[in-house]
């Protein structure tokens, strides 16, 4: 797979839906845009900056790159680190991937900021 294209700071300039987490990516919002192409194939993709930056935070690719599934499971795994109660975990997972992101790196922040280190996978 060869990258031919990447603007890590596209505005949109209309609505577009995020690859990882398939919410909307706002008129005027910043986004991450790369452009593939494979032999014959081209494809593109397009994320928010916050899902982009998760995923690589939780080395969310299987193999394939940063993808939704993959980032999900990721976010499954970090969330159940994190909540302890089984009541607000599932209030949790019932979220959107997109809200979901934003409380992942919520913590991921925090415990940055407790062990004053970046992050690092376990
Ligand atoms: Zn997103």
């Amino acid at each position: 797979m060869n990258t031919i294209n990447h603007i890590p700071n596209r505005k949109a300039k209309k609505v577009h839906y995020c690859n990882l987490c398939h919410s909307k990516i706002e008129i005027g919002e910043e986004y991450d845009y790369q452009f593939y192409s494979d032999g014959g194939d081209s494809w593109e993709s397009k994320a928010h900056k916050k899902c982009l930056q998760l995923a690589i935070n939780l080395d969310a690719d299987n193999g394939e790159g940063y993808t939704d599934e993959a980032l999900s499971d990721c976010i499954c795994d970090e969330l159940r680190k994190f909540i302890k109660d089984d009541a607000e975990y599932d209030r949790v997972m019932e979220l959107k991937t997109c809200e979901q992101v934003s409380i992942v790196q919520n913590f991921l922040d925090k415990k940055q900021a407790i062990q004053g280190v970046s992050y690092e996978k376990n």
